[in-house]
């Protein structure tokens, strides 16, 4: 995913520094949520120094402004940040080695109906992950 950084950051009136591009730069680039113990692993490998209390607050201040989503595996237990994405995804999980591979396919459009005419309930969100092995990891 290419993005401007510098744009992202004057649209949301937030002062462009090294440390935000580099955050914003490192995320653009993965394919899958990471944890921002994550995030903290490959900015200290491309030698960007910041505290991981610094390197939070900067995530909660992305994510105020929805440049950045949390997202909450609840078949590893983590909580995950990525860029806001502009199109929703589904995420396979592997229980062994925890990887998060993202899938285009949207199983719900097909339910969606069914839930308003049947239940008379109108639908904002939902979540699906799927958990299993990967392809390294399957037995
Ligand atoms: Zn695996
Ligand atoms: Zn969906």
């Amino acid at each position: 995913m290419s993005i401007n950084i510098k744009k992202i950051l004057h649209q949301h009136n937030l002062k462009h520094t090294k440390q935000r591009e580099a955050i914003l730069k490192v995320l653009a680039k993965q394919k899958a949520p990471i944890s921002v113990e994550e995030l903290y692993d490959l900015l200290r490998q491309q030698a960007q120094t910041m505290n991981l209390s610094t390197l939070y607050r900067s995530v909660e201040t992305f994510s105020e402004h929805g440049i950045i989503e949390k997202i909450f595996s609840s078949i590893t237990n983590t909580n995950l940040i990525q860029l806001q994405s502009r199109h929703h995804q589904h995420y396979l999980v592997c229980i062994n080695c925890h990887k998060m591979i993202p899938i285009d396919y949207c199983p719900m459009d097909e339910l969606l109906g069914y839930i308003e005419s049947n239940f008379h309930f109108k639908v904002i969100d939902h979540q699906l992950e799927i958990s299993g092995y990967c392809d390294t990891c399957q037995p």
